[in-house]
């Protein structure tokens, strides 16, 4: 297959018109008119990106397959322009904390995944073999809660704990993934709107938990990563480490990019998500680190949960957004607002999460999986959401960057609004981490 006149996109380099040829579920060769006998994409006036990688959902199956699922999950992801996922270990049921709960995701994974997976497992209190466990089984690396996780199946560690987690993380040559709140810096919600949510998790928490898990990991000499970044301090801790030689990145989500607090009394709780959406001048302050490098990776965070769980007021609210379907075209709208570049804004949910987690995929070149993702930049749209609930901040948002195509390895999983049927997403093992 030629994907034929399309815009290149490149890292570090200016997009550049090419044709893409892919046999065999790699790619074959780019260049200029490269010859071909078989079947053609038009692809001129659309940009091709590698396919997205999102590093960070929650598909909640098996367990609580009616938050989310595999199939619309990954759905979702494939309308999106992504090719892969890492999934985390929670809220799913059990929770992906020791063998047997890897075989029985990988099960369900198996069963209906549209795109790529790895799987993140858990660190929790208890028995630390159960990371050899997972470590065999090829998780991608441990997800840790520095607080409360709101869910009564996945415990959080207190310092201690996550210190010997670490350690065993290092052993094993696996990343630890922190959730960063500090519980002493929360406060008790004064009132049920969505000013008391919003107070009782103050920045002050992020970055103090951040400060923390990086005196940690480097005591334990752990690679460390830390979700879901809220606040420029928080970017900034983790920026001032990396000078001093640690192995620590971040991620932010494109609801911090995207949204304020404005959203958040707009939207209500189906914005409720935890650390909360925070001011204009704080998603600014993300959006300046992110141009000078200092965010390593952009994730959705899709953390859905059925409607009937984002009733009853801030206080009672399930504290996530959805947005897997997103990602992409929300960071290249808003992206493109801002004036970053198009190759900076994919090498962020591409090739950066590849490289970062070990995993074989985000790169465009020869030799590679043929995943791409054919996107037009030139109008508004606004997606028809795959998810299950179809229910996130984005939804309805037209958005200045419109996925057209999605390709798995050579064969089109996506097109015209519509998920393959036969598409069939596969095990991805990590190879190792590199900072
Ligand atoms: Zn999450």
């Amino acid at each position: 297959m030629i994907v034929r006149g399309g815009t290149v996109v490149l890292p570090g380099a200016m997009p550049v018109e090419a044709d893409v040829a892919l046999e065999d579920g790699v790619i074959a060769a780019i260049g200029p008119q490269l010859p071909g006998s078989g079947e053609e994409v038009d692809a001129r006036g659309l940009h091709v990106l590698p396919g997205a990688i999102d590093a960070h959902v929650h598909f909640n199956e098996p367990g609580r397959s009616d938050w989310e699922g595999w199939e619309t999950g990954t759905s979702a992801l494939a309308a999106g322009g992504a090719t892969a996922c890492v999934e985390m270990p929670l809220n799913a049921h059990p929770p992906t904390i020791d063998g047997a709960a890897f075989d029985a995701k990988l099960a369900a994974a198996r069963a209906s995944a549209k795109v790529d997976f790895a799987l993140w497992g858990g660190l929790v209190p208890g028995p630390l073999e159960r990371m050899d466990e997972l470590a065999q089984r090829g998780v991608a690396g441990f997800k840790a809660f520095m607080c409360d996780t709101g869910i009564d199946d996945f415990d959080a560690v207190d310092d201690d704990q996550l210190a010997a987690g670490m350690e065993r993380a290092a052993s094993l040559g696996l990343p630890v993934l922190v959730h960063a709140e500090r519980p002493s810096e929360l406060r008790p919600m004064d009132g049920g709107d969505w000013r008391a949510w919003v107070a009782s998790r103050p920045p002050r928490a992020e970055v103090a938990a951040i400060e923390r898990a990086i005196a940690l990991a480097d005591a334990a000499g752990c690679s460390l990563h830390v979700v879901h970044v809220s606040t420029g301090a928080g970017v900034a801790a983790v920026a001032e480490a990396c000078r001093r030689g640690a192995d620590v990145t971040c991620e932010t989500c494109p609801h911090y990019l995207a949204l304020t607090e404005d959203d958040l009394e707009r939207l209500g709780t189906l914005a409720k998500c935890a650390p909360p959406l925070r001011s204009a001048a704080e998603r600014d302050a993300l959006w300046e680190r992110l141009k000078r490098g200092q965010i390593a990776l952009v994730a959705s965070d899709h953390s859905p949960c059925p409607p009937a769980m984002k009733e009853g007021g801030f206080a009672a609210a399930w504290g996530g957004i959805a947005g897997a379907q997103s990602t992409l075209a929300v960071l290249l709208h808003e992206g493109a607002a801002r004036r970053v570049p198009v190759a900076q804004l994919a090498e962020l949910v591409t090739g950066a999460p590849a490289r970062r987690f070990g995993l074989p995929k985000g790169r465009l070149e020869p030799g590679a999986d043929a995943d791409l993702a054919l996107v037009d930049l030139r109008a508004e749209h606004a997606a028809e959401p795959l998810d299950r609930h179809r229910a996130n901040p984005f939804a309805g948002r037209p958005l200045r960057a419109r996925v057209v195509r999605t390709l798995l390895r050579g064969e089109t999983i996506f097109e015209d609004g519509r998920v393959a049927p036969g598409a069939r997403g596969r095990l991805l093992k990590p190879e190792r981490s590199h900072p």
